[in-house]
């Protein structure tokens, strides 16, 4: 029987955001591994086999967590996309900007906002936090997150809303661009761009990677020595584990190259192919 079936949890934690920890073993000294998702364990919906392999292989040894900025759909989706490679994640193992944006909602009483998301993502977003209102009445907030169903119509409802001072002005995440195998696709980064031309806003506040907010609790359970960040992308990935002071790998199977490095003033922990690379290491 592979390791990964005989380690297999037995019951997803009630809350999306309570952490499992439940290994007490580490692999070249940590214990707490933080996977970005796309370009890091696959590529759009292939598989990064050595990576994958080398997930599997240390899943009963190691805790692992994995982090993605794209909110164009939920916890649901991306479990049964890991659960297909044979990953068997739970909700409690997903990092996303969608924690710390509903702790600042929260925190600042905001309960009615307008979202320019997915219905996958008002789903994991009211799901997230039931008391919220999702519409364009009375909205207090503009939530900007990965629509990938974006239509003129929203556009002119947000465009409406932003030109009121009073309404909040958020996004889920920074990133410009999406990694499609035909190539990059326009991200929030590149949505909040035509808002400023529109409407000469920016968002108040940006959640998801760099910063160490998306991390949630981690940081707390786990000593900083026993955690890495790994990715491939130098501007989110990288910065995170910068902005934590967290040790980081860099995966070169998806976006950066080793000559992006750089001008970088802190190098990398690792430099690797793909994670499947760490297994050479003797894990
Ligand atoms: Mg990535």
């Amino acid at each position: 029987m592979p390791c990964f079936e005989r380690n297999r949890r037995a019951a997803p934690p009630a809350a999306h955001h309570k952490p499992l920890r439940a290994n007490p073993g580490t692999i070249l000294g940590k214990r707490c591994f933080v996977l970005d998702l796309d370009g890091t364990v696959y590529l759009g919906d292939r598989p990064i086999k050595g990576a994958v392999e080398f997930i599997r292989r240390a899943w009963g040894t190691c805790d692992f967590y994995f982090l993605s900025n794209n909110t164009s759909r939920g916890p649901a989706a991306y479990i049964k996309k890991l659960e297909g490679m044979g990953i068997p994640a739970e909700a409690g193992q997903l990092l996303s900007p969608t924690l710390p944006l509903v702790a600042y909602l929260r925190e600042t009483g905001i309960e009615r906002a307008y979202l320019v998301g997915n219905r996958d993502y008002g789903a994991a977003l009211a799901e997230a936090m039931p008391e919220l209102r999702l519409g364009p009445e009375d909205a207090q907030a503009v939530i900007l997150a990965y629509d990938t169903e974006l239509t003129y119509e929203k556009l002119r409802i947000s465009a409406h809303l932003l030109q009121k001072p009073e309404t909040v002005y958020l996004a889920t995440h920074p990133d410009l661009v999406c990694p499609d195998p035909e190539g990059p696709l326009p991200d929030v980064g590149s949505f909040t761009a035509l808002y400023e031309k529109a409407v000469g806003r920016l968002p108040e506040r940006i959640f998801g990677k760099p910063d160490p907010a998306v991390l949630g609790p981690l940081p707390a359970l786990y000593p900083h020595e026993t955690m890495v960040i790994a990715g491939d992308r130098l501007s989110t990935d990288k910065k995170l584990a910068d902005n934590a002071g967290i040790d980081f790998i860099l995966v070169l199977s998806g976006e950066a190259k080793e000559e992006d490095l750089r001008g970088e003033e802190r190098l990398p922990w690792r430099t690797v192919r793909d994670l499947g690379e760490l297994a050479e290491d003797g894990v």
